[in-house]
């Protein structure tokens, strides 16, 4: 992943008090300054000393940068939550809530929440994936090898859908039949006769043509693994990894966090090419909601 790096010594110097912090989302959400509702313009606000609001420096009318965010009601200090976001979205591998928990010094309930509240901000609508699409399922957790869609108890069935050299993304589904993987598919895939779904040689995508793709299996049976551009190569790779990191990070997940796993590790891999390094890009994701 190419990211533009913001670096831990970046953070430490942009983030080093809450004050800093504070600025920032201030900045971030008021980038055109204030129109306090009382002078009926925008005026110039200043910090009130020892609180987390700025105040007209004309009236007594003030804004807090936190309302409507998930700083909001929080105890934990808005450098902590910088840091977690900063940790989950830098972290190669992923993070866990317990990690952030160790990190940050804060009881495991708090970090969970943390995980939970930054990793919505994670779950950024991604566009329909149009184009080339491949289509996969993989199974996740437990200990014994089941036959697909049978004997895989103890197991978490994933469904991945990637656009190559797009986005990607990922859900746990209960099953591995038709009327779960169909619906999926035409939630997230541009429907167009343009869009070529590749999948492998599962029944429960026969019907891919009749949402109206173009639909390419490959034959996996007949160990053609790889026919020309029919193959779900891009999306086995991102299994692959995705598998790694949680064996590296997680050693077992469950379905619960499993989810919260995908969406932070999809995120960053739909941010891989970005300008912006993606702590940033959620920074803004948080400010973006500006108080009326
Ligand atoms: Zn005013």
């Amino acid at each position: 992943m190419n990211n533009v790096r913001f670096t831990l010594k970046d953070f430490n110097q942009c983030f080093a008090t809450d004050e800093n912090c504070l600025e920032y989302l201030f900045n971030a959400r008021y980038p055109n300054g204030v129109f306090c509702p009382k002078c009926q313009k925008v005026t110039k606000y200043y910090k009130r000393a020892g609180k987390k609001d700025y105040v007209c420096e004309f009236c007594s009318s003030s804004v807090s940068p936190t309302v409507n965010t998930i700083f909001q009601k929080s105890e934990t200090s808005l450098k902590s939550w910088f840091y977690a976001m900063f940790l989950m979205s830098t972290t190669k591998t992923g993070i866990s809530a317990k990690q952030l928990q160790r990190e940050l010094g804060v009881t495991y309930k708090t970090a969970w929440r943390m995980f939970k509240e930054i990793r919505k901000l994670m779950t950024d609508n991604v566009n329909p994936l149009s184009g080339q699409v491949e289509v996969d399922e993989t199974y996740v957790g437990g200990k014994r090898a089941g036959a697909r869609g049978r004997g895989a108890s103890g197991k978490t069935i994933v469904m991945g859908m990637v656009e190559r050299d797009g986005n990607a993304i990922t859900h746990i589904i209960p099953d591995v039949k038709a009327h779960t993987l169909l619906p999926m598919i035409a939630q997230n895939v541009e429907k167009s006769n343009k869009t070529v779904v590749y999948t492998d040689e599962l029944r429960s995508y026969n019907n891919v043509e009749r949402l109206g793709y173009s639909h390419e299996i490959v034959q996996h049976s007949a160990k053609q693994y790889v026919n020309g551009i029919v193959h779900v190569n891009t999306m086995e790779s991102l299994w692959g990894t995705i598998k790694r990191g949680i064996d590296g990070v997680n050693h077992s997940v469950s379905p619960l966090y499993l989810q919260s796993y995908l969406d932070s590790y999809i995120y960053r891999y739909n941010h891989r090419k970005d300008e912006t390094p993606m702590f940033l890009s959620l920074l803004n994701q948080v400010s973006k909601v500006v108080p009326t």
